[in-house]
């Protein structure tokens, strides 16, 4: 599924889009604006990653949670990977999800929200572009 997002064939809200990998927003956000980060090749967990491409790769994911927070307003990030248990999607990604103080998020427990419309995703996924641009 999210080889299909990279080649295009599959539609997402991308932030970024690079050699490195590609930039988009998860559809069931922990908070709006959360972003998942996936290099280009198809691997399954960190691991499997060439340790070739760990520079590009975490390069991007560092661009994402310069952008993320900038563009949104929020102070922090909560930057994570699932690795097989919990990992819905079994090809690598990076959660950035953008955090503020006494934004309710406790622990491990990952609550989910939704965007209002598709308008509102594409709202949040410009602004975090325009950070990336
Ligand atoms: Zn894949």
């Amino acid at each position: 599924m999210f080889c299909a997002i990279v080649a295009g064939s599959v539609p997402a809200f991308k932030v970024v889009d690079v050699p490195e990998g590609v930039g988009f927003l998860d559809t069931r956000p922990v908070f709006k604006g959360h972003v998942l980060v996936v290099p280009r090749r198809h691997v399954v967990t960190l691991p499997d990653l060439p340790i070739a491409d760990l520079p590009g790769y975490f390069g991007l994911v560092q661009r994402v949670v310069t952008a993320v927070p900038a563009a949104l307003g929020s102070q922090g990030t909560f930057v994570a990977i699932n690795n097989v248990v919990s990992q819905s999607v079994a090809h690598l990604h990076t959660h950035v999800v953008p955090r503020t103080k006494g934004d309710g998020l406790k622990g491990f427990f990952w609550p989910r929200t939704r965007y209002a419309s598709p308008e509102e995703a594409a709202d949040y996924a410009a602004k975090i572009a325009s950070e990336l641009g």
